[in-house]
């Protein structure tokens, strides 16, 4: 008791020295750095598409990428990185994440050794990043992995196990086959809301400011999830028109009138095989998940009354959406836009073997892939010969078959991913453009990149279900579009597709 004494006696006189000193002679100390995590690893897999995406097609355009590189890219990374940007002593760091797989959303199931390869390798590099306050990951939502029925939920559980509780946000693509499973292991999902897909950087920048303002402790996420059991096809799912229009409108609603609520709704990809399909809610509240879940319920049962008029209405099959084109054309509503729907692979030749024989003049099909035919002509000719090749109809039985291509060659050399791409002019100023891999077009720079002049088309068909709106409708410049059902590996009659692994009770599987 007397040393305690004799000690508060000597340090008394030192706090008060302390206290005493004048304010510049003491130093604040620097904030806290926050340091956040970035990856992605998204893919869309057509389960019934012929060729599987493994090691091979994911570094077909290089190996994964890290630090800046991730960091540079755009779309949601770049919606994160501006936004966190914006904030004082933010420090990112960018974990592997692989590139763009060979063929996109013509991929088939990704191989589990690549799912491996890839999701460890985001598990590892966070670990040896050392401790972070946030990880986001821009995954897509509508990846299907033999042997690996939810991979995005197992991947944020690969790197919940190195995080700990450390917030892992995620955000998704509209097309995305989620559950229950993946907002249980992380702290908030955010969803694009329109397709055509313009809002997928507001939703990283969105990614980006709740987590900090968890990570600063103004917000807790809380979340609720519902399958309203419902499946439609993407062709049906464009947000220009309804009911999908007036869904995400109710979620926008819930968000602008409920203080800190997130609503989100994945349509769901109707060509994975995978038993998560189909449309999906997720809704994040602020340390409120009584809230959340009734604003889940209220937009699971929006989505469910809306089931009849979502499956879609009838769309022309090949023989009269070509001859309404033509009849469009004829009537000089040019340029009229035919989008094939349908074509998952990029290479079904059901629509330009039709406008041949409908004797439709001036159209461009783009494109058709098809790498041997390009290698063919590459090695008999080059630009300004003629050449006799056949074209597409090669990869499934679905797409038709290989139609002769009797023309010049206009064009042929690189174009943006792709090393080699031609272009070939035939019959009454016709053309073709052939691509090594599926390219869905959605904007029309490839014409100007290949020396087509888009202004002189009567008919501009492309294999595109609805992200073609994007450039070349709601930019104003197709005077008519005719989207056509051609045969093809994503009917837009989703009850013709021969699941093995989706749930019979979703709707119109079962009605
Ligand atoms: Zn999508």
């Amino acid at each position: 008791m007397r040393l305690l004494f004799a000690i508060i006696i000597v340090v008394c006189p030192v706090l008060a020295a302390a206290c005493a000193m004048p304010a510049q002679q003491t130093s604040t100390p620097a904030p806290k750095k926050i340091r956040l995590a970035v990856a992605t690893f998204s893919h869309e897999t057509c389960t019934f598409c012929p060729e599987p995406t493994g090691i091979a097609e994911w570094e077909f355009y290089g190996p994964p990428v890290r630090g800046d590189q991730v960091l540079k890219q755009n779309g949601y990374i770049r919606g994160f990185v501006d936004a966190a940007r914006e904030y004082d002593n933010v420090e990112l760091v960018g974990l592997l994440s692989p590139r763009d797989a060979k063929g996109g959303s013509s991929g088939s199931w990704v191989t589990e050794e690549a799912f491996d390869k890839y999701s460890n390798g985001i598990a590892s590099d966070l670990k040896q990043a050392g401790p972070v306050d946030g990880i986001y990951l821009a995954l897509h939502g509508a990846m299907a992995v033999t042997g690996v029925p939810k991979p995005e939920a197992e991947l944020v559980r690969r790197v919940r196990k190195v995080a700990g509780k450390t917030p892992i946000f995620v955000t998704l693509d509209l097309h995305a086959n989620e559950d229950r499973e993946l907002s249980d292991v992380a702290d908030a999902v955010f969803i694009i809301k329109r397709y055509p897909h313009y809002d997928a950087a507001l939703q990283g920048e969105r990614a980006a400011r709740i987590m900090l303002r968890t990570i600063k402790g103004t917000y807790t996420p809380t979340m609720a999830t519902r399958k309203p059991g419902v499946l439609t096809p993407s062709v049906f799912q464009g947000t220009g028109t309804s009911p999908s229009m007036e869904i995400m409108e109710r979620a926008r609603i819930w968000e602008e009138r409920t203080k800190d609520a997130y609503v989100s709704v994945a349509y769901g990809f109707a060509y994975a095989d995978v038993p998560d399909v189909g449309a999906t809610v997720m809704v994040v509240t602020n340390k409120d998940p009584k809230l959340a879940e009734r604003i889940a319920d209220d937009m699971s049962g929006f989505i469910w009354k809306k089931r009849e008029a979502f499956a879609g209405t009838t769309l022309p099959k090949t023989k009269e959406g070509v001859t309404k084109a033509i009849a469009e054309a004829r009537a000089g509503h040019t340029p009229v836009v035919v989008a094939d729907q349908s074509d998952r692979t990029g290479n079904s030749t059901w629509i330009l073997a039709e406008l041949v024989r409908q004797g439709a003049k001036n159209f461009c099909v783009t494109t058709i892939s098809d790498e041997k035919a390009i290698a063919e002509i590459a090695a008999k000719a080059k630009v300004g010969d003629r050449i006799v090749v056949d074209v597409g109809g090669w990869a499934e039985e679905l797409a038709g078959k290989p139609v002769k291509i009797d023309g010049t060659v206009e064009f042929l050399g690189p174009y943006q991913q792709f090393k080699t791409v031609a272009v070939l002019l035939f019959g009454d100023n016709n053309r073709v453009i052939l691509t090594p891999d599926l390219d869905q077009v959605t904007d029309p720079g490839i014409f100007s990149a290949l020396h087509i002049d888009l202004a002189k088309l009567d008919i501009i068909m492309l294999k595109s279900r609805v992200h073609f709106w994007r450039g070349f409708v709601e930019d104003g410049l197709a005077k008519a579009v005719v989207v056509i059902d051609a045969p093809g590996l994503g009917p837009a009659d989703v009850t013709t597709i021969p699941y093995k692994n989706v749930p019979r009770d979703i709707y119109p599987l079962k009605r």
